[in-house]
């Protein structure tokens, strides 16, 4: 039988933050909302791609001489990549000494990614921890996930999914009958205002949301807090009393944002603009 494979761009043992316990967080690639502020770029794409670590860089330009399509230059004690010349032979990232040079992620298997969950088994059972998909969005690609998730909790560990809940109702339904815990970010209440921040707006999202909740299943609730977009009162507090009629006790947990994001966004060469917006000529 063929193995389920998927791809993934980090995996983080031993976290604290992705979940009850002491967790292994497994961030696969692939996102359909486009967040402005989004803090993992490289998971946005479901491709993988190539990246630069300027800092990590010590101009040694191996890489240069090592890609045989010329598509890398250097400027400035950093190395530029001409992304339509690139054919991710992977000549770079094998010859770079410093580790500044690398994929944005890898293919791996369901069960290799199993493999690496279980080596931390003793910790999730003293901590109350487990396994945690989170993204990117685990959604995009929900075989793999099941998968993952299935084997899992035959070993009895603890699953939870990071989830935007972007995704037809069936898959929705489908990857979350197989989490004992669904993490819920809801960055923004007004659907209006979530399209035009991320690209889509969240009717899906609320309804698989309301659909779960009606479930009895785990549920938390998470708020990304960016400055002028989702921290305002008005949308905390509509976020809070639409998770509050859902008739449970679902807990809401506000999220500082992480202003590192936009090293990213350098590594990529794309430009970090948090506060930019959609309209129908950038969609
Ligand atoms: S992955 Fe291959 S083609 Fe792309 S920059 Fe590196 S060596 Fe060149
Ligand atoms: S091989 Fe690595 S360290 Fe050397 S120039 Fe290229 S990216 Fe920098």
């Amino acid at each position: 039988m063929a193995e389920t494979k998927g791809t993934i761009f980090r995996i983080r043992r031993f976290s604290i933050h992705d979940g009850p316990g002491i967790r292994t967080s497994v961030f696969l690639k692939g996102c359909p909302l486009r967040c402005s502020w989004c803090h993992s770029p490289e998971g946005i794409d479901a491709q993988i791609s190539v990246w630069h670590t300027p800092g990590l860089c010590i101009s040694c330009k191996r890489c240069l001489t090592a890609c045989h399509n010329e598509a890398l230059k250097m400027s400035s004690g950093s190395v530029l990549i001409d992304r339509a010349k690139c054919t991710l032979t992977g000549g770079c990232t094998e010859v770079c000494p410093a580790g500044a040079m690398q994929f944005t992620g890898r293919t791996i298997t369901a069960q290799e990614v199993f493999r690496e969950v279980r080596k931390d088994i003793a910790f999730y059972g003293t901590s109350g921890g487990g396994l945690t998909l989170t993204g990117g969005e685990p959604l995009f690609q929900p075989e793999f996930s099941l998968e993952i998730l299935e084997l899992c909790r035959k070993a009895g560990i603890h699953t939870a999914i990071e989830t935007s809940l972007f995704a037809d109702l069936d898959v929705a339904e489908k990857i979350s009958s197989a989490a004992e815990l669904i993490i819920a970010d809801l960055k923004i209440f007004d659907p209006q205002e979530h399209e035009t921040y991320t690209g889509q707006s969240n009717e899906k999202i609320t309804g698989n949301f309301l659909f779960l909740a009606e479930t009895g299943k785990a549920l938390t609730v998470r708020i990304p807090l960016i400055p002028g977009i989702t921290d305002t009162a008005e949308n905390i507090n509509a976020i809070s009393a639409f998770a509050g009629s859902a008739g449970r006790n679902i807990p809401v947990e506000l999220i500082e944002y992480n202003p590192l994001a936009a090293n990213n966004y350098r590594r990529l060469g794309i430009p970090f603009q948090p506060d930019r917006v959609f309209n129908k000529d950038n969609l």
